[in-house]
């Protein structure tokens, strides 16, 4: 089991704010801590080359991003402070993710200690999103030949607005999103199969239609490869998300989606989205549990 780790990047933040890549550093020093990995698991990404960012995002945003030329505005809409480093570290993440559908095309699984950066665009960044990594990395297989169907599986709380656009009328990338309905974002687009949760919906709903919608649908596309979104913002404790869900069922749900693919011989690229609860402890555990889930099943 192969998980890309993309170097950290720190800056300054206004008192009082956390800073928000915390949980990136902690979360695989838990995992060697209890050993559900070794150190070999590890890999760093290179940098993604600039001919696989233009296959999915648009040259003009890629030329404001390099030079550092988004307005204000613009880089308003993504939310934090826009620097060269983080545009470096985007790039990286991206990579990591493409590097994982490989591995896991190869070994069955590979997980990304980072990336489903969903709210990204073709042609503009928003909600901490700068890359599309998932769109990314099947634009590039799909290129390359190296897939003809991918799936993906967006089950982070927030909709994956950006990856719905990007591939709306592309029949090779069918976009599956759970989400909040009440959740940002506030305008909504069209994946192939959204389902928006009401406030609260808990774990015996979110996972019972999880059950009713997955397996058909992976018998029926038959994707050579599913790229999972695994946000840990379903939770309950959660502060942007709204589902109510628990930690066992959050690891529930990780379970199913790693055994039904696997049942399936279809490889799995995981890219770790949101989680935003109050304790770091409970986003660090909750999406530990999304790497333990892959290593008991895989191993
Ligand atoms: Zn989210």
């Amino acid at each position: 089991m192969r998980i890309a780790f993309s170097p950290i990047y720190r800056y300054a933040l206004p008192k009082g704010h956390r800073f928000p890549m915390d949980k990136y550093e902690l979360l695989p020093e838990q995992l060697l801590y209890e050993g559900t990995i070794t150190p070999k698991a590890f890999f760093g990404p290179e940098s993604l080359p600039e001919a696989a960012i233009l296959r999915t995002h648009t040259p003009e945003y890629w030329e404001k991003l390099s030079t550092n030329t988004l307005s204000r505005k613009e880089a308003r809409a993504i939310g934090f402070p826009m620097r060269p480093e983080l545009i470096a570290r985007g790039r990286v993440i991206a990579q990591g993710t493409l590097d994982c559908a490989r591995y896991a095309m190869a070994d069955g699984v590979a997980l990304n200690i980072a990336g489903g950066t969903h709210h990204a665009f073709a042609d503009r960044g928003e909600g901490f999103c700068v890359f599309n990594d998932i769109a990314i990395a099947a634009n590039e297989l799909l290129h390359r030949g190296e897939i003809h169907q991918a799936l993906v599986v967006d089950l982070d709380v927030h909709q994956g607005n950006g990856t719905a656009k990007i591939f709306e009328d592309d029949p090779r990338v069918f976009t599956l999103s759970f989400h909040g309905a009440k959740n940002y974002p506030g305008r909504k687009m069209n994946s192939d199969l959204d389902h928006g949760f009401p406030d609260k919906t808990g774990d015996e709903l979110y996972l019972s239609t999880l059950y009713a919608i997955l397996p058909d649908l992976l018998d029926r596309l038959r994707p050579d490869i599913v790229f999972y979104l695994s946000g840990v913002d379903i939770l309950e404790t959660d502060k942007l998300g709204r589902l109510s869900c628990s930690l066992a069922g959050c690891r529930e749900r990780d379970r199913f989606v790693f055994q039904s693919c696997y049942d399936r011989n279809l490889p799995v690229a995981v890219s770790m989205g949101g989680g935003y609860s109050e304790r770091l402890a409970t986003i660090v555990e909750a999406h530990a549990n999304t790497y333990r889930m892959a290593s008991s099943i895989y191993e």
